[in-house]
Order: structure tokens, then sequence, then C-alpha cells
């Protein structure tokens, strides 16, 4: 734990993705808040964690869409300030992954445009439920400039990896 005074910078990222493909989770799993049941989450706006990168100490402040993207109804407060992206579909619903352009478009309206967006393909650990193969997701983030990473909420693979690379990497353009 670090005393407030200590932190050097706070970075708000969000999380968006289509529902049920695991953003709750995800942060849940970053933030090591184990979560009962992730749709009562619903009305908290973000959680935090705070992390040492390059000895600077760095508070993530990372943002839940808490059920709002059922609507397409995520407003531009949410996105307002961001330095970073966590954009989650779901390696097992190909649509997910389908609807993971309507959400760069999202982010190309309302974010700033230097946004660090990081693509997740999550529950990796599905594998043999996968639908959207992991080259499909290299060439599209490639194509987009975005980072990526296949993770798994359930097991905790990669999730601390793919936060951290994000995280560094707003610390690196700043
Ligand atoms: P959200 O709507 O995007 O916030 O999705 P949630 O975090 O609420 O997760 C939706 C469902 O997927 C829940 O039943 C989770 O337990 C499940 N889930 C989330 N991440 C994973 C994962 O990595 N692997 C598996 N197998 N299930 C997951
Ligand atoms: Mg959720």
């Amino acid at each position: 734990e670090h005393a407030p005074e200590k932190i050097d910078y706070v970075f708000k990222v969000v999380v968006i993705g289509d529902s049920a493909v695991g953003k709750t989770q995800i942060l849940s799993r970053f933030t090591n808040e184990f979560c009962f049941d992730s749709k009562s989450t619903i009305g908290v706006e973000f959680q935090t964690r705070t992390v040492t990168i390059k000895s600077k100490v760095i508070k993530a402040q990372i943002w839940d869409t808490a059920g709002q993207e059922r609507y397409r109804a995520v407003t531009s407060a949410y996105y307002r300030g961001a330095l970073g992206a966590m954009l989650v579909y779901d390696i097992t619903k190909r649509q997910s992954f389908d609807h993971v352009a309507r959400w760069v478009e999202e982010l190309r309206a309302h974010a700033d445009s230097s946004i660090a967006i990081m693509l997740i393909g999550n529950k990796a650990d599905l594998v043999d439920l996968r639908a959207v193969p992991t080259e499909d997701a290299v060439e599209f983030a490639e194509d987009q400039g975005l980072f990526f990473a296949e993770t798994s909420a359930l097991s905790g693979d990669n999730v601390d990896k793919a936060f951290f690379k994000l995280l560094g990497e707003i610390y690196g353009v700043l």
C-alpha cells in the first residue's frame, strides 16, 4: 500500500465491449476484488489499483460500464479524460469480436485521440469453444494500431500483464 501523497500519476482507464464478455470479471481480477455476482457492480463507477512502473507510483482508476453497454448508452462522460481503454471481446462469441470495430468507432468519436487501446480476447480458458482465431484479432489489432492480448479472467491468465502493458504504454507517452 502507498500513502496517497506518494502517488505520482492517476491514469483513468475505461473497460468497454459487448455485454457478458467478462469486463467486470477482468477488472475484479486486476483490482483483487472478488466478485460473487458481477451484476451487483451496477452503479459502481470505478475501481482502483496502485502500481509502480519505472519507480513511479501510478494509481489506475478503472471504469466499468456497469451494464450500460446493453443499451449502447455509454455516454461521452464515461470516456472523458481516459488515457487508456481495454476493449474486450469473448473468444467464444464471434459476434462480440465483430462488434469490436463499432467500439473502436465509439472511442474515436468520444475519447481523446491519443488514447492507448488494448484489445482483449477474454475467456481464453474455453479452448474447445473458441470461435475467434487469434490471427484474426492480431490482424485487426495491427490494422487499427491497438495492443492485443488474450486473457482468462477465470484463471487470471494474462490479466495483470495486459493491464501493466497498457499502463506502461500510457506512462511512456506522457
Ligand atoms: P460483462 O458483462 O462484460 O461485465 O461480463 P461479466 O464480467 O459479468 O462476465 C460474464 C460471464 O462470463 C460471467 O458468468 C463470468 O463468470 C463469465 N466469465 C468472465 N470471464 C471469464 C473467463 O475468462 N472465462 C470463463 N470461462 N468465464 C468467464
Ligand atoms: Mg459488467
